[in-house]
């Protein structure tokens, strides 16, 4: 068999498209300007490049962006003054502080201080209680893109088992609950777990988050099955010359295609889904904020 490919570029593509139109909506019937404001503390190469490029898309979709870039040595309470802002600032829906946050700072206390209504990355932990109990909540980015595509893919995720590997609380844990809310059967692996292989063998979905690369192989994958990579990893690709390096999931994606029945690749899928999902967040908490019906389709 060879799998179908889950094109996350692709899709990613039609739900900045989506967002778009809503906000377009939004604008002329109400006068409504949707804004995600991102506070960056340091200067983490990879961050600044995530920041510089969800500004981007978030004015590309008609959005307003606003951003806030403060000292590696910024201190916990002028942070927390930032983030009070935002809070009361009525033209900001959205906020979104990135992490890593330098080791002074207490990342729990931040993310918690966010207005739970404009927390776009669904990581307050008002919003985390409210996932658990399946109540209307914000969704972590990255697992609401597996699950657009997963519903987009399959109809009816109902009766299906799902193998969740890895428990991070980004990734993993409200990937599971997700799945769990849409009536699959699910299990989360991790680094304990004995005979994963054996484990993820029975699962009609995959999803790996685990930050190694490559781990999961074909031999791991029921025939048929639906693989989600989420992983994103930096390898030595001496076959494209000296010091070269090349981007590979925790999948291996030829492998895994042989066996399974639709994977999304790396780069390409789950990727590009993550700041889709963030714009999609931020439109959401635009209506709810509003009082108006939310788009369909962007939510869980
Ligand atoms: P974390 O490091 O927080 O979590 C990794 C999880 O994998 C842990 O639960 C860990 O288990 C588990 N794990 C580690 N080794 C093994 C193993 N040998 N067998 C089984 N499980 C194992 O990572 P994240 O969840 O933050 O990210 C996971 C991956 O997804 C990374 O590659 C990251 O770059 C990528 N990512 C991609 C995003 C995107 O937009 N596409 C967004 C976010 C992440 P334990 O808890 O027991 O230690």
């Amino acid at each position: 068999m060879t799998a179908t490919v889950i094109d996350g570029k692709a899709f990613a593509a039609k739900v900045r498209g989506q967002v778009a139109d809503h906000v377009a909506r939004l604008k002329e019937a109400h006068g409504i300007t949707p804004g995600l404001a991102v506070v960056l503390v340091g200067e983490d190469p990879a961050s600044q490049v995530y920041v510089r490029s969800k500004g981007k898309m978030t004015v590309e979709v008609g959005m307003k962006s606003v951003e806030h870039k403060l000292d590696a040595d910024t201190s916990e309470e002028d942070l927390l003054a930032v983030v009070k802002s935002l809070n009361e600032d009525p033209e900001i829906h959205g906020i979104l502080v990135q992490l890593p946050l330098p080791g002074h700072l207490n990342e729990d206390l931040v993310i918690n201080s966010i207005d739970p209504a404009k927390d776009v990355d669904g990581f307050h932990i008002s919003n985390v209680g409210l996932l658990g109990t399946g109540q209307k909540s914000m969704v972590p980015c990255t697992p609401l893109g597996c699950l657009m595509m997963l519903r987009d893919h399959h109809g009816s995720l109902s009766g299906l088992n799902a193998v969740v590997i890895g428990r991070s609380n980004i990734v993993g844990k409200p990937m599971a609950q997700l799945l769990l809310n849409d009536s699959c059967t699910v299990t989360i692996a991790h680094s304990r777990t004995k005979d994963i292989q054996d484990v993820v063998r029975g699962a009609d979905v995959v999803v790996a988050a685990v930050g190694r690369p490559e781990m999961v192989t074909g031999e791991w994958i029921k025939p048929g099955a639906t693989v989600i990579d989420v992983g994103i990893n930096r390898i030595d690709a001496p076959e494209k010359g000296e010091g070269k390096t090349r981007l590979v999931g925790d999948c291996h994606y030829d492998s895994c295609a042989e066996v399974a029945g639709a994977i999304t690749p790396v780069p390409g899928g789950v990727g590009p889904m993550t700041i889709a999902c963030l714009l999609a967040n931020t439109v959401t908490a635009c209506c709810r904020a509003n009082g108006l019906a939310e788009p369909e389709g962007l939510t869980a």
